[in-house]
């Protein structure tokens, strides 16, 4: 009997995993509730739509880890980027493309594939057999996000997502920082270091209050609501209830000396605490904001010892449906508990149209090569879709988990080469050009497109 592989939801990464399996000579019905069902963000029926910027980011796959992924993908035959390079504009370094055109090349590209049917309805239940993969985005129905809660309990699956800005571990001053946990917290040394210390002074922490209160804020879009992000509010608004507050929160002085001075009393702290497991990415403790991207990189590196930071992501707060997938899923993008089904795309706690894009074109090969009782081996970490994937399915720290953005702050590191922003060309070269050699090989260890 022929076996089908269902996708729910035709967004980025349902549409490149049915691109992907169908090309291995999959059956796939891709099962999409636009137009029936609408969201607040989508605007059409097609599939692959753009839901905001017209950009795919950096096309630099040398120097930059994004560019890095839209290579791989094209390499591996992909269906978002091939049609992105297709319908491209205009805009120096970076991959912008006519939002319509590309939409509707992706929807008539798949309508047309011989292996795809596509259906036009919300599927509200995780199913108990058949080959599954999900891939319903950050604004996954309601009724679908009951089931998915039910199954994997309710702490388990968020409907916001809070980010507090990573910075790269290498670009913090140590000079002026120090590791230390709150009260030297912890059975081992590890533990009782496991935070970055940022120590401020008065006029410091007046002068960063200020800032705060005066940085340019992102409006909520429309359906983003208030009740979102209720206990986990954005540092301005805290900084708005009273000048003291953040001092009496995230930035605390309590429990903590600065070895550098050990006299002095800081009079607030910044805490940062370790976001992976290599221990090259820090995210600062309790800073979600709502300020925008330039404002935030102004405001934080008047932090003590982040003057020179570099960020790996800015923070955000934003209608967010995403999985606690370190905990959830495994290697192959299986749900632990329901093994017969996949998660892809931004559900899986990635961030972005091309890092969704890009667990869609993995799970569909997974699901594929599964099918096709050929299964894959597990995608090499130093690749970009490899760093990417390790860190959903393992290298994140699951308690603290929130969506992701690709950087080389989560590539492996390699040995003799220069750290620090002067060493930093010749390491993302290196980064790269190791991607590229993983990524060619495992393609080539597969099947061949039906
Ligand atoms: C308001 C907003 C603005 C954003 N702006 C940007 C941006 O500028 N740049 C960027 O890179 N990323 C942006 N994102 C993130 C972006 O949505 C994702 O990166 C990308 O679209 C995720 O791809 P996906 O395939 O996982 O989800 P989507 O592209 O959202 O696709 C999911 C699909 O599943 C369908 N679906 C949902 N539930 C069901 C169901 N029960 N049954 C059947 N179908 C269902 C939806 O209709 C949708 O078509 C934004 C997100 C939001 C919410």
């Amino acid at each position: 009997m022929t076996q089908t592989l269902h996708i729910v939801g035709g967004g980025m990464a349902g549409s490149e995993a049915a691109w992907q399996a169908a090309n291995l000579g999959i059956q796939v019905v891709l099962h999409e509730m636009r137009p029936k069902v609408e969201t607040f963000a989508h605007r059409t029926g097609d599939l692959g739509e753009m839901v905001c910027s017209n950009s795919f980011r950096s096309d630099d796959h040398e120097q930059n880890a994004v560019g890095l992924l839209h290579w791989e993908m094209r390499q591996a035959g992909g269906l978002i980027m091939d049609t992105a390079y297709a319908n491209r504009l205009p805009a120096g370094g970076a991959l912008a493309v006519d939002r319509d055109a590309f939409s509707a090349a992706v929807t008539a590209k798949l309508i047309n594939h011989p292996n795809i049917k596509v259906s036009y309805e919300e599927i509200t239940d995780l199913p108990d057999d058949g080959h599954w993969i999900f891939a319903t985005g950050p604004l996954t129905s309601e009724s679908l996000g009951g089931a998915i809660q039910a199954e994997t309990g309710a702490d388990r699956l968020a409907f916001f997502d809070a980010i507090a800005p990573i910075v790269y571990a290498d670009s913090i001053d140590m000079s002026v920082a120090w590791k230390q946990s709150r009260y030297d917290k912890g059975e081992t040394e590890e533990e009782q270091k496991a935070y970055i210390n940022c120590p401020m002074t008065k006029p410091q922490y007046e002068a960063f209050i200020d800032a705060l209160l005066a940085a340019d804020k992102t409006e909520f879009h429309e359906g983003e609501t208030a009740k979102y992000f209720d206990g986990c509010l954005p540092i301005e608004v805290m900084a708005e209830r009273g000048r003291e507050t953040l001092r009496h929160g995230p930035m605390k002085p309590v429990g903590l000396t600065n070895p550098h001075d050990p006299e002095t009393k800081a009079y607030a702290v910044v805490q940062l605490r370790r976001d992976n497991a290599l221990g090259t990415l820090y995210n600062i403790v309790g800073f979600q904001t709502k300020m925008k991207y330039g404002a935030q990189t102004s405001v934080f590196k008047m932090i003590p010892g982040l003057e020179d930071a570099s960020f790996a992501r800015l923070g955000g707060i934003h209608r967010n449906t995403f999985l606690n997938s370190p905990t959830l899923l495994d290697s192959q993008m299986r749900l632990r508990s329901k093994p017969h089904i996949r998660f892809a795309g931004q559900v899986t706690g990635v961030e972005g149209y091309v890092e969704s894009s890009a667990m869609g074109l993995l799970a569909g090969r997974m699901a594929a090569h599964e099918m096709l009782r050929a299964p894959l081996a597990d995608v090499p970490q130093d690749t970009a879709h490899g760093a990417l994937i390790h860190h959903i399915t393992g290298g994140a720290e699951a308690k603290t988990f929130q969506p992701m953005n690709v950087n080389f702050g989560l590539f492996r590191p390699l040995e003799g080469l220069r750290g620090g922003r002067r060493g930093r060309k010749d390491r993302y070269k290196a980064y790269t050009d190791r991607a590229k050699a993983c990524w060619t090989d495992w393609l080539a260890a597969q099947k061949e497109p039906a």
